[in-house]
């Protein structure tokens, strides 16, 4: 190791210099104040220091080579000990003092023992940089990972949180941390037992769960949760890491539905092909036997009238049954051309005023002219009859169809003043098949939700207050891009 021996007395530094060198050390020379803090620019590991130089006290050098050179350690000698430089020079930080003439024997112990020192303190050093730099990096990684981790003691208080943690829940970490996690992150209905569950990563296992996680905005976000217990040391902790699934589940949910959808499409579409043709048939059969039934005399005829009329009812429903399912079910694709939506509307009011009239109910209409839409005229055309039909059925004596535009959108309401509804019946309306009417589908609504919210509309069944029952279609109004006219 080198040693840097500040020493005036010429002789008596060569023969330092002598001990040293056998003991393997390199050793470097000042002979003054100035000279000792020109060669500590050059690291060393011990300096033997003289307490009186020839421009300078020793006990003045010591704290400045010290602060040049942390690691090392300084031993002061003097001539004459004198015990206000003893503590001077060991509370400017000096590993020994010794008093001239120097015992060879304690020379190279006392040495031994200060460079002893200083490897110690150089190894703890590396081993504390190397530490920091390997936790450095472990807080790199947890804070870049695509996954929230959070750390709980036994009382479920938040410990620690990562970045991914305050993004996916939208709370600063500094909120997170000390508070409980399942009062944070868990719906209120489900605290208890998931704190059951989490509760076995402390007995060892690792609990694997997935749930809903409540952000800051109150927005639920699907988490795969992972727990585990902290391997080692201090606090016993454990580690929750999670993976926001919620668009995977999203896109997953959307892809199974649409399969399931495409699946009872394609069903439907046989079915129907299947079912048609001996429905024809049975109504044409029906027809047939009407016509022999109505060329009997008067008496045998009118116990048959009634059970054919029954059967041809069973017919038509079943009938438009199909038809009502095949619209619902077949997933299609809605074209989206720009429709003179007034006009649509005015035509189904016509054509259904007439049937109204002839069941007793009148059909008033208001109606803004020249709204238009982007959308399936097909489509579109059977959200209204199917809401016109509705009203009608439940109509006392009148229906009320009204379109106008509000905020950019086209409102149209159908308004009855039939009975209305009551609250659980509105709650299950846009069920497929629900129904309360002995001879209804229940899909009526549902191909009405299913065609309006494509069309990014909304629809709304209310029954106010008043009486009777309001529907209620907003869709939004197309971008009316007229031709520009000639020069
Ligand atoms: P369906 O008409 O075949 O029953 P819908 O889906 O059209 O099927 O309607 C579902 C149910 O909603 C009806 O059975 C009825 O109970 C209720 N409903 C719909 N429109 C009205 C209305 N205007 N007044 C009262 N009830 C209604
Ligand atoms: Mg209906």
């Amino acid at each position: 190791m080198k040693i840097l021996l500040v020493e005036d007395n010429e002789e008596l530094a060569e023969n330092l210099a002598e001990i040293f060198v056998d003991e393997g050390h390199e050793v470097a020379f000042a002979a003054n104040g100035r000279e000792a803090l020109l060669a500590a620019r050059e690291p060393f590991d011990l300096a033997l220091l003289d307490v009186r130089l020839p421009d300078a006290l020793g006990t003045a050098l010591l704290p400045q080579l010290k602060e040049m050179v942390p690691s090392s350690e300084v031993i002061v000698s003097t001539g004459n000990a004198d015990l206000q430089s003893a503590i001077e020079a060991l509370r400017g930080g000096a590993f020994a003092y010794l008093t001239k003439p120097v015992g060879v024997e304690e020379l190279i112990l006392t040495t031994r023992r200060a460079l002893e020192r200083v490897q110690l303190r150089r190894l703890s050093e590396s081993l504390r940089a190397e530490l920091e730099e390997s936790e450095r990096r472990h807080r790199d990684i947890v804070e870049a990972v695509q996954a929230m981790i959070v750390a709980l003691g036994r009382d479920y208080k938040i410990r620690f949180a990562n970045r991914q943690a305050e993004e996916l829940s939208g709370w600063p970490r500094e909120e997170l941390v000390g508070r409980d996690y399942f009062e944070v992150f868990a719906p209120q209905s489900q605290r208890d037992a998931r704190r059951a569950r989490v509760r076995a990563a402390f007995d060892g296992f690792n609990p694997e769960l997935e749930v809903d996680i409540v952000t800051r905005t109150g927005a639920v976000r699907r988490v795969q949760m992972r727990w585990t217990r902290q391997a080692s040391g201090g606090e016993d902790l454990i580690y929750g890491m999670g993976l926001d699934v919620t668009r995977q589940r999203e896109l997953e949910r959307k892809a199974r539905t649409s399969e399931k959808l495409a699946a009872v499409g394609t069903l439907a579409a046989g079915l129907a092909h299947e079912i048609r043709n001996p429905l024809n048939a049975a109504g044409l059969q029906l027809s047939l036997l009407s016509r022999r039934i109505g060329k009997l005399p008067e008496h045998e005829r009118s116990n048959l009238e009634q059970p054919l009329e029954l059967v041809r009812a069973e017919l038509s429903r079943l009938n438009s049954l199909l038809g009502d399912f095949l619209a619902f079910a077949r997933p299609r694709e809605y074209t989206r051309y720009p429709i003179d939506l007034s006009a649509l509307v005015g035509r189904v009011v016509e054509f259904d005023g007439q049937s109204a009239l002839q069941g007793g109910k009148k059909l008033a209409s208001s109606i803004e002219p020249g709204v238009a839409v982007l959308g399936d005229a097909d489509a579109l055309h059977q959200v209204f009859v199917n809401l016109l039909k509705n009203g009608l059925e439940a109509a006392t004596t009148q229906v009320d169809v009204h379109l106008v535009v509000e905020d950019g959108r086209a409102v149209l309401t159908f308004r009855d003043d039939g009975p209305g509804i009551p609250r659980d019946v509105l709650a299950r309306l846009f069920e497929p098949f629900f129904t309360t009417k002995p001879q209804g589908t229940g899909l009526g609504l549902a191909i009405v939700h299913t065609i309006v919210t494509a069309h990014g509309g909304e629809v709304g069944i209310s029954a106010p207050a008043e009486g009777g029952t309001v529907a209620r279609v907003s869709l939004p109004v197309a971008q009316q891009a007229l031709p520009a006219a000639a020069p």
